[in-house]
């Protein structure tokens, strides 16, 4: 799962042109939009060793602008963003879609749907995580068991896999680290069972906080476990709908739809 997204402005820059053929473009139209536009400056233009330098600016200002936005470029929310890039195997876009489409159906589980919910995978290589589940609250609920249901769609990527396909190869790393940032957070905030020091005071109080997120983990997986062999139908029809979907992406409305097919009794 990825959550990142970018904005309006920052999806226009990225798409610009960076070709070589580009810029010399760019640098010739900037050389005569200046000095046609603004007469004053034409002095400057008179030497064409100014003219040239000021051009080269202005382009090398228009590269930095363009490189320093795509540093988000491998954003999987955004279609189109490595279409320069080579394309995926098949076998490994099927696995990525699996993945995302076990957190996605996690989302039913959900009382209250996030307003956005979409799940993407990139079909071309990048060189971060090439799937992702893109979900936002106008109002994010607070309660403990919103924060069970989180812990529970962080594990459920890595289930589909292990599930459906008998391995775990994608983006486990980043989904552990949620996981494991959310369960803090579950355990500071709400009243629970397990045994946990808010402000681990010595390396005993440390081990139990481990032996708990370890427990609570492991209680966890074998939920989603279920869940997820519950519903591997639902799993293969998102997963195929994402491989066949123009964009790769599934959108809300028909997300939600798919989510009323899932089974929620775990
Ligand atoms: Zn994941």
């Amino acid at each position: 799962m990825n959550r990142k997204v970018l904005s309006g402005i920052e999806e226009i820059i990225c798409s610009l042109p960076t070709s070589k053929t580009a810029l010399i473009l760019i640098w010739i139209y900037t050389f005569l939009g200046i000095s046609l536009i603004t007469p004053e400056l034409r002095v400057y233009f008179e030497k064409w060793e100014n003219a040239i330098l000021i051009s080269l600016f202005t382009v090398m200002i228009y590269r930095f602008l363009i490189s320093f936005v795509k540093i988000k470029k491998d954003d999987p929310v955004n279609p189109g963003m490595c279409h320069d890039q080579e394309s995926l195997p098949e076998k490994i876009f099927d696995r990525y879609a699996i993945h995302e489409a076990g957190h996605y159906i996690s989302f039913a589980l959900y009382e209250r749907k996030p307003d956005i919910l979409t799940v993407y995978v990139n079909p071309f290589h990048c060189n971060s995580s090439n799937g992702c589940v893109f979900f936002k609250y106008k109002d994010s609920p607070s309660n403990k068991k919103h924060f069970e249901n989180l812990m529970f769609t962080y594990l459920a990527g890595s289930c589909a896999e292990f599930i459906l396909l008998g391995q775990i190869k994608n983006g486990s790393s980043n989904d552990n680290i949620d996981w494991e940032r959310t369960a803090k957070h579950y355990l500071n905030s709400f009243n629970t069972d397990y045994p946990w020091f808010t402000d681990p005071q010595n390396s005993s109080e440390a081990l139990v906080n481990n032996q708990t997120l370890d427990n609570l983990r492991k209680k966890q997986w074998k939920e989603v476990k279920r869940f997820i062999e519950n519903n591997i139908q639902t799993i293969e029809l998102l997963a195929k709908e994402i491989k066949t979907s123009k964009t790769n992406k599934i959108e809300t409305g028909r997300g939600l739809d798919i989510l009323s097919h899932v089974i929620t009794e775990v």
